[in-house]
């Protein structure tokens, strides 16, 4: 089959004719319809410091899609050929302690597809039973395809508890973007959104921000405080995953209030822990899906909301490279690669 095959501990990726999986006792093969560039694919195919401790290549790259159940392996039992799906990337164990508490999206053993196993850049993926989701047959697989970044904005969103609240959210990238729209769907009073490019400011609008603010052009804190009466933010989410940001997302945030930390920084950010203190600001680290009551409630919110703007571009797998360049440049917002093409 085909697939997009990180081959050299240095930048890029290449296509490469490889070997098709067959699925183990327990596990699934897929025949992907759509798969999605995510921002730890960009990681990966630049090679910076994360990718360099974490991957063992050679490695197939790639965790969002859909696609179609082709085989299942022995002891398969709520999945059959033909299937509709998705999959969760976190391959939880089932048995450690957190999984047992219900915390399986921080399993102490979890491996995550495209990261630690073989992923969905290619033509079939084999995935075990218990992370398969069945996907609504009306929803386009370049949408299905995007659910899993989808869960992670529903799930960040989840964490702040949101009803009633004004909102803030940093960061323009696709979870960012997501993040207004379920805001607003799940009673957020208001929700404002900052960012750096002027198209995605104008998608925010469109997804249901109340304002969408250039970072470059004002000063996100001094704006915030202009619409709370000096008070600040009810909520922040720190999406951008930049220090400057994340700073401001503090100061950005009222006293009481809770600040979700999502974006991943490059590197340690200093933190001012006495205002941390005096404000009384509730953090709250957010990764992953809640599995499965993420996929639960995305489902029903899949239904409502419209997230095919941002499939900004769709292309045959073999001209991947266009897509990770365009991503790069940040005139992309989501890539949509198909196999099949
Ligand atoms: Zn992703
Ligand atoms: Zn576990």
């Amino acid at each position: 089959m085909k697939a997009v095959v990180k081959t050299k501990p240095e930048p890029g990726a290449e296509l490469q004719e490889v070997d098709a999986p067959t699925p183990g006792p327990g596990e699934v093969l897929i025949k992907i319809a759509a798969t999605s560039i995510c921002g730890t694919d960009l990681h990966i195919y630049e090679w910076n410091d994360w990718a360099k401790s974490r991957i063992r290549i050679p490695q197939i790259m790639g965790h969002e899609f859909a696609g179609y159940v082709e085989e299942v392996g022995a002891e398969v039992h709520t999945v059959s050929p033909g299937d509709y799906v998705s999959a969760e990337t976190h391959i939880y164990c089932g048995k450690c302690f957190l999984c047992h508490i219900g915390k399986a999206h921080i399993c102490r053993n979890v491996e995550i597809l495209g990261v630690d196993r073989d992923g969905s850049f290619a033509e079939y993926i084999v995935v075990p039973e218990r992370v398969v989701w069945k996907n609504a047959l009306d929803l386009p697989p370049k949408v299905a395809s995007i659910r899993e970044p989808f869960g992670n904005a529903v799930h960040a969103i989840k964490r702040a508890q949101v009803a009633g609240k004004r909102v803030l959210i940093f960061g323009d990238g696709t979870i960012g973007l997501m993040a207004c729209a379920v805001a607003k769907a799940l009673g957020a009073y208001s929700v404002w959104l900052v960012g750096l490019v002027k198209r995605r400011l104008e998608l925010a609008r469109a997804l249901g921000a109340d304002e969408a603010v250039n970072a470059r052009a004002a000063d996100p804190v001094a704006q915030v405080r202009k619409w709370t009466e000096g008070l600040g933010a009810d909520v922040v989410l720190e999406m951008a995953g930049a220090e400057a940001a994340f700073r401001q997302a503090l100061e950005a945030v009222r006293p009481g209030g809770r600040l979700i930390a999502f974006g991943l920084p490059p590197r340690e950010v200093p933190l001012d822990i006495p205002q941390l203190v005096f404000k009384e600001v509730e953090v709250v680290g957010v990764v992953g899906r809640h599995i499965f009551g993420t996929w639960e409630q995305a489902t029903r919110l899949l239904s409502r909301l419209d997230l095919s703007p941002l499939v900004t571009h769709e292309l045959p797998l073999s001209e991947f490279q266009l897509g990770f360049e365009k991503l790069l440049r940040r005139a992309a917002i989501k890539v949509i690669l198909y196999p099949g093409e």
